[in-house]
């Protein structure tokens, strides 16, 4: 062998105890990565249980206050469709503001997306999700996520009484494969009794035109809100959205990768109303939030998180919900960034 032939084949050596040694590390690093274990979500749960104290439960529908502050669940739908289940699982909670990305969904594949955005726009905001001041001056509201969007978005579903939020309910059970899911008529009865300023906005859109029909369809959005589900199921439509609306079975019936492009952007950029640019930040993942204390999260081509605790922070967004998919996305390196 002369001295060239030895050089290269010592380089060459060099190069495949380089590249094997890039195999291992990746592997290492994908195998961390994809194994989510019960018991890891349950270490992330125990190290944010106690945020419930630092947040409030929602006490301004009435109804609200009862829950139980200290409840709380953590639920993981991998890319496979695995379901992964800690802390308390079987505890049913409203949707809330999380049922308005189902009702977007909707209303956008029934009348296509610029006929619902001529309505609205795709701003972000600085404001909480009940803030409209905004439809005196503009005429239009913010975003479908904050109420007043989301009253016009559900306004839009064809069908008179009852049949939109029927359409809304069919949704749930079909995304979450769960038949059992119904509404709670008295999280209802208190969110219609005592729901004014929701009542002032629809009235307020009507005036402007955007709204053509009768209070059904602000009843439409009240019961909406009174779907209730678990953690499991708000994991589940995390996932649907996540991977181009194909349900976590594969049943691919709705699939559609734009509406789920809008989906998830309209949850990165107003989804936990004016927390969602610090959130963007810190969590990095499109995520909807409602007041009964569930957080819904996609990480898109990937998984659905689902999180369930009713102390809510300034901002209505669940304390340890949100606390624990910090936790989660940091460990599993799963930011969009
Ligand atoms: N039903 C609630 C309301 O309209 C929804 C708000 C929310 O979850 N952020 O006030």
């Amino acid at each position: 062998m002369n001295n060239n032939s030895f050089l290269l084949s010592a380089k060459g050596i060099c190069i495949a105890v380089f590249l094997s040694l890039n195999t291992v590390v990746y592997a290492q690093k994908t195998a961390g990565i994809s194994a989510v274990s019960e018991k890891t979500l349950s270490t992330i749960l125990e190290k944010n249980r106690a945020f419930y104290t630092q947040g409030k439960v929602a006490d301004y529908i009435p109804e609200l206050g009862k829950m139980d502050a200290k409840a709380i669940a953590f639920s993981v739908v991998e890319k496979n469709g695995k379901v992964l289940n800690v802390g308390d699982v079987q505890k049913k909670f409203t949707m809330q503001s999380i049922s308005k990305i189902i009702a977007l969904m909707i209303a956008v594949n029934e009348k296509g997306e610029a006929n619902v955005f001529e309505k609205m726009g795709y701003f972000g905001t600085d404001k909480p999700f009940n803030h409209f001041s905004n439809l005196e001056t503009t005429g239009k509201p913010l975003n479908p996520m904050m109420n007043a969007g989301a009253i016009l978005t559900t306004s839009l579903i064809s069908g008179d009484g009852e049949k939109p939020f029927q359409k809304i309910l069919d949704m749930v059970r079909y995304i979450t494969k769960n038949q059992t899911i119904d509404y709670s008529k008295s999280v209802y009865e208190s969110e219609k009794s005592t729901g004014h300023r929701n009542r002032g906005m629809f009235y307020l859109m009507k005036n402007n035109g955007l709204i053509t029909g009768n209070e059904d369809q602000l009843d439409n959005y009240f019961r909406q809100c009174s779907i209730e589900v678990t953690a499991e199921d708000l994991a589940k439509i995390g996932y649907f959205f996540a991977n181009e609306c194909v349900r976590f079975d594969g049943d691919s019936q709705y699939k559609n990768t734009e509406v789920a492009q809008l989906i998830e952007s309209q949850m990165l950029t107003a989804g936990m109303y004016e927390f969602s640019g610090e959130y963007t930040r810190t969590v990095g993942l499109p995520s909807k939030s409602g007041v009964g204390g569930g957080i819904t999260v996609s990480v898109p081509g990937k998984m659905g998180i689902g999180v369930f605790s009713p102390a809510l922070d300034q901002h209505g967004n669940s304390a340890a919900g949100y606390h624990m998919i910090l936790d989660f996305v940091k460990q599993y390196h799963l930011s969009l960034f």
